[in-house]
């Protein structure tokens, strides 16, 4: 870190050993996990930057920011719309956590089994080390899964900043006549909290700040289906972790500078695994900062992640909004159609994630496809059993995998990889 942030700290009410504590863990796992990687792009430097500053000069930034009058809105989605924030000028910053921290004192508040993504969040705002909870002046939940839609009764009783947003279950007309509203009333609430209004040219801006980041990530994305991949599955998961929190214009900058580079690694045929590694893509449930498990598994086995069909992957960044709108009113529709155009697994039917998971496999010429759950995510637990019918009629080998943020199951993971791997390299 490039200065001593205690006070900072302090000011926020953080308790202060524990997120030595935290630092310190994530230091050495960093440490160990990103920087023993060879071949690794010149441009992750700016990404490896981000995350020694992840609780500092960040924090900084938005302490600045909201001196200037600008409000922090923390979100656990990607249904809630990063544009209509930053047309009001506010800052978006995804509060997902993953790494398993206070889970004890989670567990007075909601039961053990309820997935690691939800106890993790709960569990640092409990233990005292989390500044963007802390620096947050609203936080938007929404009733997707129903782990989540009752943690946030929980969340807003500790902190009393949570505002849920009603995100249907279904896609038909009367799902969308309501997720319409749901738009409407969460642009009258930011208004209201930032003391702005929204204008067209404000949201037309917003919409292309945001745009221009979901296409860098699309580059990204074109970019790892080379053969061989120019980057690791590790690398490009970290960059997408960091989309939810940097700052969207400077981000898409220093992504499409290592994009330039990769175009050149493309060129030279310069890979970051040996020639014939498997190409694995992972589909299922999102993998949040600090998680970085089950990539570093595959990864150590000598082969490459090549996507994430995931909200920290694929499913954040697939579609662009269009802005050729006339009104707030016509913007705010065709938002809402853009969001409900989203595969996730909270929606009943949801056959359109199957078609998308293949066609995915396809452009990144995927050697497999595992399938990743936390344990108690009911909703991808369930779907993984579609996924796996529809890659077997079209003959892509598929692993499902059920795990939480703890170690434990460290060595039994690897065991199931490398089989999954040798099966791949043997067909
Ligand atoms: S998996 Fe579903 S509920 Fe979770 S962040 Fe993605 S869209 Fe939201
Ligand atoms: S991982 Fe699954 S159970 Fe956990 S919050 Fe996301 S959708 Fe809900």
């Amino acid at each position: 870190m490039s200065k001593d942030y205690k006070d900072m700290w302090k000011g926020l009410g953080l308790n202060i050993d524990a997120h030595d504590g935290l630092l310190s863990v994530l230091t050495n796992a960093y440490t160990n996990i990103y920087l023993s990687q060879k071949e690794r792009p010149k441009g992750m430097s700016y990404f490896d930057f981000v995350i020694s500053e992840v609780h500092g000069l960040r924090i900084e930034e938005l302490l600045n920011a909201k001196a200037k009058g600008k409000k922090i809105i923390g979100t656990f989605c990607i249904f809630v719309p990063e544009e209509l924030i930053l047309a009001v000028d506010g800052v978006c910053i995804g509060l997902c956590s993953g790494a398993d921290v206070g889970s004890d004192s989670a567990e007075t508040h909601i039961p053990r089994n309820t997935c690691a993504l939800i106890k993790s969040f709960i569990g640092f705002k409990l233990s005292g080390i989390c500044p963007y909870v802390e620096t947050a002046d609203l936080i938007v939940g929404e009733t997707t899964c129903d782990g989540k839609k009752k943690a946030y009764e929980a969340f807003d009783k500790i902190t009393g900043k949570v505002y849920v947003m009603e995100v249907p279950n279904k896609k038909s007309e009367s799902d969308m006549r309501l997720w319409k509203q749901e738009i409407r009333q969460f642009a009258e609430k930011l208004q209201a909290v930032a003391s702005k209004q929204i204008t067209p040219e404000k949201l037309r801006e917003a919409v292309r700040v945001v745009n221009e980041k979901r296409a860098a990530l699309q580059r990204l994305s074109r970019l790892r289906g080379s053969d061989p991949a120019p980057i690791s599955g590790l690398d490009a998961l970290l960059i997408n972790q960091i989309s939810f929190f940097d700052d969207p214009v400077r981000f898409t900058a220093k992504l499409n500078e290592l994009c330039d580079e990769l175009d050149q690694r493309v060129k030279d045929g310069r890979g970051v695994a040996p020639a014939g590694a498997p190409r694995i893509m992972i589909a299922g449930s999102p993998m949040a900062i600090p998680n970085w498990k089950l990539h570093a598994v595959i990864e150590a086995a000598g082969a490459v992640v090549v996507g994430e069909e995931s909200c920290v992957g694929e499913r954040n960044y697939r579609t662009l909004l269009d802005d050729k709108f006339d009104s707030i009113d016509q913007a705010l529709e065709m938002i809402a159609e853009r969001y409900l155009t989203i595969d996730c697994a909270c929606f009943t039917p949801n056959d359109e994630r199957l078609d998308n998971i293949i066609s995915m496999a396809g452009k990144l010429r995927a050697d497999g496809v595992i399938h990743y759950s936390l344990l108690f995510c009911t909703i991808y637990m369930m779907e993984s059993y579609k996924v796996q019918n529809s890659l077997k009629e079209k003959e892509i080998p598929f692993l499902r995998i059920e795990t939480d943020y703890s170690s434990e199951d460290m060595g039994q993971l690897k065991t199931r990889v490398e089989a999954f791997l040798e099966m791949i390299k043997g067909a």
